[in-house]
C-alpha cells in the first residue's frame, strides 16, 4: 500500500534526530525466546519492586480515576519543600524527570543556541537539544566523566545551558563537590546549569555535593530528580526540578497542565514517606554491587567504577557477541555502542539472585573455569 504521507517532512531539527533506544521489554524477550524468567537488568530499575504502601496508596486513589488530577501538585509539591527546605514555587513536576529535561529546553532554548554535555552523557540531552534546533556541544570525556575544564573551555557567547549528570549514566562517574563548585564559579550566570541528579540517593561519598545546597549557591542551576530509580516508580513517570521560582515559573508555562497523572502524585508521596524502603533500596545495590563487582574481579572483566545503580562492564572486541549470548540466555542488559561505548555492556544491579545469573552466564560466556 502506498503511504502518501512520505511527501510531507518534518521540520529540521526533527529529521536530523535519532530516537532514545530503551532496554528491551520482558515481555517482548519472552515472545522472541518462548522462556520465562527473563532476568532484565537493562534500565536502571529499582529491583526490589514497587514499596508495599506505595501500591496500598494507589489503591485507596483508583476511585477518583474520573477526575482530573491536581495540576498544581499541592501536596507532593508541599511534602517536597519540607522535606528538602525549599520553597513550594521552586519545584516543577514532570511526566518522569525526563519531561522536565524538555521544559527546560523548550523554555530556555532558541534555535542555534549552543548547548554543552559531555561525551557518554545521557542520551536524552542531545535529544532535547535538537528537537528545538538548539545546537550541541559536546565535550571529549575525561576517565569516562565529565572534563569540567573541556566543558568551561566549551563556552561562548552562544552558550545557553549546560547539562551534566552527577552521577552520569551510562558510566557512573560523579563530580565532588570541589570540582562542581570550581566549575560553576567560571560559568557565567546568564548559562544554566542542569545538574542531573537522578541517582544521588545512591552515592555514599563524603564529598558528593549536594544539589539543594549548590543551588542555594548558584542560581543558575537546576537541579533535576526522580522517583523512577531509588523510589521503584518507573512505570508510573514522575520527577522533579529545584530550581528559582522565577525559573520554575517558565517551565510551568510550557508544561502541559496534568502532566503528571494522579497515581503518580499519590505514590510519589507515599514512597517519600517510606524512607525504610528507600534504605533497603540502597543497601541493596550496595551489597549487589559488591557482589558482581566481586565476581568480575575474579573473572579479570574490567568495569568503570560506579556511583549508580548500575555498572559498565568492558568485553573488548566483543561486547555485541556478549549480549546476544546473554540474550539468548534471558538476561537483557544494555548496549551501550549509542554512547560511543562499542566495547561495554552496561548492567543494572539486581537481587542477589538477578546478579548471580547474570555472574553465571558471563562466566559460561567466556569459558570461565
Ligand atoms: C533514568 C534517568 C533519568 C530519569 O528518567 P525519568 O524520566 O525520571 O524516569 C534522568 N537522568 C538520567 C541520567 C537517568 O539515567
Amino acid at each position: 500500500m502506498s503511504d502518501d504521507s512520505q511527501i510531507i517532512q518534518a521540520i529540521e531539527s526533527v529529521q536530523a534526530l535519532s530516537p532514545y533506544i530503551p532496554g528491551k521489554p520482558v515481555e517482548e524477550l519472552e515472545r522472541e525466546l518462548g522462556i520465562q524468567n527473563i532476568v532484565k537488568l537493562a534500565s536502571n530499575e529499582n529491583p526490589l519492586g514497587p514499596s508495599p504502601k506505595v501500591i496500598e496508596a494507589i489503591r485507596q486513589a483508583l476511585p477518583e480515576l474520573t477526575r482530573y488530577p491536581d495540576g498544581s501538585a499541592f501536596r507532593l509539591k508541599a511534602k517536597l519543600a519540607e522535606q528538602l527546605n525549599i520553597k513550594s514555587s521552586q519545584i516543577t513536576l514532570g511526566n518522569g524527570s525526563n519531561d522536565v529535561l524538555e521544559l527546560i529546553a523548550r523554555a530556555f532554548l532558541n534555535k542555534n543556541d549552543e548547548v554543552i554535555f559531555s561525551q557518554h552523557a545521557f542520551a536524552v540531552y542531545p535529544i532535547v537539544t535538537q528537537a528545538v534546533g538548539a545546537k550541541a556541544v559536546v565535550t571529549p570525556a575525561l576517565n569516562w566523566g565529565h572534563d569540567l575544564d573541556a566543558m568551561e573551555a566549551a563556552i561562548t557567547n552562544k552558550t545557553k545551558l549546560i547539562f551534566i549528570a552527577n552521577p552520569n549514566n551510562p558510566t557512573g562517574t560523579w563530580l565532588s563537590k570541589g570540582e562542581l563548585k570550581a566549575f560553576l564559579k567560571q560559568v557565567p550566570k546568564h548559562i544554566i546549569v542542569v545538574l542531573d541528579e537522578a541517582y544521588a540517593e545512591y552515592v555514599n561519598q563524603e564529598n558528593y555535593p549536594d544539589g539543594v545546597r549548590i543551588h542555594k549557591r548558584f542560581e543558575n542551576v537546576i537541579i533535576t530528580r526522580t522517583f523512577s530509580k531509588a523510589y521503584g516508580l518507573a512505570s508510573l513517570r514522575v520527577g522533579y526540578s529545584i530550581s528559582t521560582s522565577h525559573i520554575a515559573d517558565f517551565l510551568n508555562r510550557v508544561r502541559q497542565p496534568f502532566n503528571v497523572n494522579s497515581l503518580a502524585l499519590t505514590a510519589a508521596e507515599a514512597a517519600l514517606d517510606d524512607t525504610d524502603y528507600l534504605e533497603k533500596s540502597i543497601e541493596a545495590n550496595d551489597s549487589g554491587k559488591s557482589q558482581i563487582k566481586k565476581a568480575l574481579k575474579e573473572m579479570n572483566v574490567n568495569y568503570i567504577s560506579s556511583m549508580g545503580n548500575f555498572l559498565c562492564v568492558e568485553f573488548k572486541g566483543r561486547a555485541k557477541f556478549v549480549n546476544d549470548e546473554l540474550l539468548k540466555m534471558g538476561v537483557i542488559v544494555r548496549p551501550i555502542a549509542n554512547y560511543e561505548m562499542p566495547d561495554h555492556l552496561r548492567v543494572t544491579i539486581g537481587t542477589q539472585q538477578e546478579n548471580e545469573k547474570f555472574i553465571q552466564c558471563i562466566k559460561q560466556i567466556l569459558e570461565i573455569k
